[in-house]
């Protein structure tokens, strides 16, 4: 059933070695006392250097990357990650010690200013922490910031409200943040006006947290008379910005009422995101929530860039160090490279090609809600024979990337797709027509894509067995 390729453990012959060391010239000395250490490693795989180099080679072929191909996985803006970013962060003259004097690391202090700059401009807040290590630590951290404003004015407030089509990081990080959470469901539209939001609107309200554009790929076009109600409610709006593609250089949250947002800059600003990390998100706040925000903070004293540690309105600490400063490079070389004039294209673009698929895609799929689409479109799978997972799996087959499914949950067999500003007409046209052929295979023999994958090193797997007994080590005889 497998087509995985041969690995070490298989080619394993006792005797086989795949390195050389010349004899030790010194003494040999122990470096862990014999009762420390184990005993011979049972099963270790003996095999020799062309062998350990094909098994490494082996493994690295089964992955799947945006250098590699089409990857439209919604809500999560798999763009393509320029290179000269990656050379930045490896520069040797930024790798510096978190605990560097100030005065030697002007440099990289200056770094984190420039960007802050930039976040602000870009998007009318007053001013960012870059500690928050992802999105989701952001929107924790926007909602300390919330929970301390409203206690210092001698107001705590217990409810969050938040709608049906947020991201589901979004209810996890205002219930870690203590809060009540409370689910707004959307209008037919998709979106939140005040006839969704006033009956939800009690005095105990912290803050609503919308996700802007929100997972419907719409933009949330009552923001203003929103945050208008709940800053009259003495509520706040918190807007999720994880997305922020799809408005940079053209909409800036700031302008539109919001009090405190979070950015992602492993999806917005590229850094290679799959697999888990490393990633940023930034949070910024409008001027009244600027002594809250978490220390350190850099900013700019008479005679170059200052540290502060300690700030007793400050919500304290929230990552070690300053955050994931390689991130922050990446961010502040890819705005660079664009240069204020273009930034706007990124958002255009990433809006045009999510409106192509749309148009090529909607007269065979559904497309349950209407409203004009932002940088991804979700359809989904009513009136088709097969479900969403048969149609993700057989793109497998294709050698194409399945988009995000089953999300937004307010869309029946959700196919969330997102392909990003950095792909061209024709990997769009490509993608177009694979759907194409799978969908009319659909039709005609649906059982072939309930089988689906059968081209790809492992077949469908038993999702349930996967996440409840997870097989993470090679053991012989247990893969077949
Ligand atoms: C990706 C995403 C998040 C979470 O970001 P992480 O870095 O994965 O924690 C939150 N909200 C939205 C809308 C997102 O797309």
């Amino acid at each position: 059933m497998s087509h995985l390729p041969k690995l070490i453990f298989e080619l394993s012959r006792e005797g086989k070695i795949g390195c050389g060391l010349n004899e030790a010239d010194v003494p040999a000395e122990p470096a862990v006392d014999a009762e420390l250490r184990r005993g011979a490693i049972a099963d270790f795989p003996q095999v020799s250097e062309v062998e350990i180099v094909r098994h490494y080679m082996a493994l690295a072929k089964l992955n799947y990357s945006v250098d590699a191909g089409f990857y439209p996985l919604g809500s999560c803006t798999m763009k393509y990650n320029p290179k000269i970013n990656e050379r930045l962060a490896a520069a040797e003259e930024l790798q510096a010690h978190p605990y560097a004097p100030h005065d030697l690391v002007q440099g990289n202090l200056e770094i984190m200013a420039r960007l802050e700059e930039w976040l602000v401009e870009l998007t009318g807040m007053a001013g960012f922490t870059l500690a928050p290590a992802a999105g989701a630590h952001g929107e924790f951290t926007g909602m300390l910031v919330v929970r301390r404003y409203l206690q210092e004015k001698g107001d705590p407030r217990r409810v969050v409200l938040i709608p049906d089509s947020a991201h589901g990081t979004n209810p996890a990080s205002a219930h870690f943040a203590g809060y009540e959470v409370r689910e707004i469901a959307s209008s037919a539209k998709g979106t939140i006006g005040l006839a969704e939001l006033r009956p939800h609107l009690t005095p105990d309200v912290a803050a609503l947290m919308m996700t802007n554009p929100n997972t419907l790929g719409i933009f949330e076009s009552d923001i203003m008379a929103v945050a208008e109600a709940l800053h009259a409610n003495g509520s706040l709006l918190y807007m999720d910005g994880a997305n922020l593609n799809a408005l940079l250089g053209i909409v800036r949250p700031g302008d539109l009422g919001v009090d405190v947002m979070h950015i992602n800059l492993h999806k917005t600003f590229s850094t290679p995101h799959g697999g888990g990390g490393p990633g940023s998100g930034p949070v910024g706040v409008a001027a009244n929530l600027l002594p809250y925000l978490p220390v350190p903070r850099v900013r700019k004293g008479g005679s170059g860039y200052e540290v502060v540690y300690a700030d007793p309105r400050s919500i304290g600490r929230v990552k070690n160090f300053y955050g994931h400063f390689l991130v922050i490079v990446r961010a502040l070389a890819y705005l660079m490279a664009l240069g204020r004039e273009n930034v706007g294209r990124v958002a255009e673009d990433a809006v045009l090609n999510a409106n192509y698929v749309r148009s090529q895609l909607q007269g065979l799929l559904d497309l349950p809600y209407k409203a004009p689409t932002l940088h991804e479109v979700v359809f989904s799978d009513s009136g088709l024979p097969v479900k969403t997972l048969d149609i993700a799996k057989r793109l497998l087959d294709y050698g194409v990337h399945p988009f995000t499914i089953y999300f937004p949950l307010i869309v029946h067999g959700a196919m969330m797709i997102e392909p990003t500003e950095s792909e061209s007409k024709e990997t769009l046209d490509d993608f177009i027509a694979v759907m194409k052929v799978i969908l009319g295979e659909a039709r005609e023999n649906p059982e072939l894509l309930r089988q689906a994958p059968t081209r790809t090193p492992v077949r469908r797997l038993d999702e349930t067995q996967a996440a409840r007994k997870p097989v993470l080590r090679w053991r012989k005889g247990e893969l077949h």
